[in-house]
């Protein structure tokens, strides 16, 4: 009793997958600004952390030491860690729009298919 709404606030969640390119010069891209959120689960927190740290690294370690493959070296670190796994949800998450408003979408097989935490997800 007495409760009410002081506020409501939501977004946009990217799910694109990973930007063509995650570095241009010296300019890194990180977190939601590199496609990193995850477009099956929504999760972006995890690897907005993790690739912020590395982009702070390379960012160092070509102040510091001249490193002038430094932005690549972060580019191609993040891809080997996420660009499997963003390639395969962007395809799934395609694949449940197509099925959306058909029967299919009442099936445990799909279902199944459609979230990381059944094994059937893993398999193409
Ligand atoms: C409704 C909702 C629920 C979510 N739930 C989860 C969840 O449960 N778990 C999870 O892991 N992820 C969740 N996410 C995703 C997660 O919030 C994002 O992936 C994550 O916050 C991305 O971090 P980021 O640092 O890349 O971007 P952001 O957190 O968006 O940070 C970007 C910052 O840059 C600032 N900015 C923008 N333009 C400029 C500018 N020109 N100059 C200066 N500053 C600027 C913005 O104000 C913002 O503070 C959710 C997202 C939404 C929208």
């Amino acid at each position: 009793m007495g409760e009410k709404i002081i506020s409501r606030t939501g977004g946009a969640i990217p799910v694109g997958g990973l930007r063509e390119h995650l570095h241009v010069g010296p300019t890194m891209f990180t977190g939601d600004a590199a496609g990193l959120t995850h477009p099956i689960t929504g999760a972006g927190i995890p690897s907005a952390v993790i690739s912020g740290e590395r982009a702070g690294q390379a960012a160092v370690s070509y102040l510091k030491q001249g490193k002038e493959d430094a932005f690549a070296d972060y580019e191609e670190d993040i891809r080997d860690q996420f660009e499997v796994s963003l390639e395969r949800a962007v395809a799934r998450r395609k694949w449940m729009a197509q099925q959306w408003n058909t029967p299919a979408a009442q099936e445990d097989a799909m279902h199944r298919k459609g979230w990381i935490a059944f094994q059937d997800y893993f398999v193409a």
